[in-house]
């Protein structure tokens, strides 16, 4: 686990992503890295893997692929990626800190769960390597505002480093969907929830057969003070720390009671 105050400009950086080697959102990550540090590495999927959550590739061979120097891409999942970069390229000389993103569109509430983008900072969490997923807020007929996340992913960066790392603990970070100019300041947040609305859309395929597609997830109900949503909601960044362990503590007392 990192000691605290790393030094950002002597970090060996390793990003992935999930929306693929080619994504818009990966290059201005890279840009911002490679501002803070001249070592920076990217291992990032070939193909989109958005949703693809924390899955791991073990039925068929993997292939890394040197697209430029420095810049790597594998056929499989986030997850594969942090693995592969962690474990035999950069193995003798592990990453220092791992960046994902920028994804385009938020990753918050029941996102994080399904979400490529987060589940690559999770291996790198558990791996013991300090991580960070950073996404950037769209609203539905405007632009990706990316300058956002590049104008202020190097502070974030910058005063996460600073502190203490918590064990088994990832930062995930989102951008709120306006340019810098008019975003509202810093929001530490809790994970939040959205009602997950009817998001399936029925067909029939050419050949006859019906098939369901899976639509985004839409805004609906009520939103928590204090939550990531409600803090994009305001033209906050949202700054929520993620803890691996999945466990409902405050239940255990009671739950022993039922079974002990
Ligand atoms: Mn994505």
């Amino acid at each position: 686990m990192a000691d605290g105050h790393l030094d950002i400009a002597n970090c060996r950086i390793l990003i992935s992503n999930d929306d693929g080697i080619e994504s818009p959102g990966i290059k201005v990550l890279e840009k911002i890295a490679r501002d803070l540090s001249d070592d920076v590495w990217v291992v990032a999927p070939e193909q989109e893997q958005s949703g693809a959550s924390h899955s791991l590739t073990t039925r068929r061979p993997l292939r890394m692929r040197e697209v430029a120097p420095r810049r790597f891409s594998v056929d499989g999942t986030p997850t594969d990626c942090v693995l592969i970069a962690v474990k035999r390229l950069l193995r003798d000389h592990p990453p220092d800190l791992v960046l994902s993103g920028i994804n385009a569109g938020s990753n918050v509430g029941e996102d994080l769960t399904y979400s490529g983008t987060v589940a690559a900072a999770m291996e790198a969490t558990l791996l013991g390597i300090p991580a960070m997923a950073l996404s950037q807020e769209y609203r539905d007929g405007h632009r990706l505002h990316w300058e956002t996340g590049e104008a202020i992913a190097p502070e974030v960066i910058r005063r996460l480093l600073r502190q203490q790392w918590p064990d088994s603990t990832l930062y995930n970070i989102n951008f709120p969907a306006v340019p810098p100019a008019q975003v509202k300041g810093f929001a530490v947040t809790s994970q939040g929830k959205r009602a997950i609305a009817d998001n399936l859309t029925e067909g029939v395929d050419p050949r006859g057969r019906p098939y369901y597609w899976i639509g985004p997830v839409r805004d609906g109900g009520a939103v928590e003070p204090g939550t990531d949503v409600a803090a994009l909601g305001d033209d906050k960044v949202s700054i929520t720390p993620i803890h691996l362990d999945l466990t409902n503590v405050p239940v255990l007392a009671a739950l022993r009671k039922v079974f002990e």
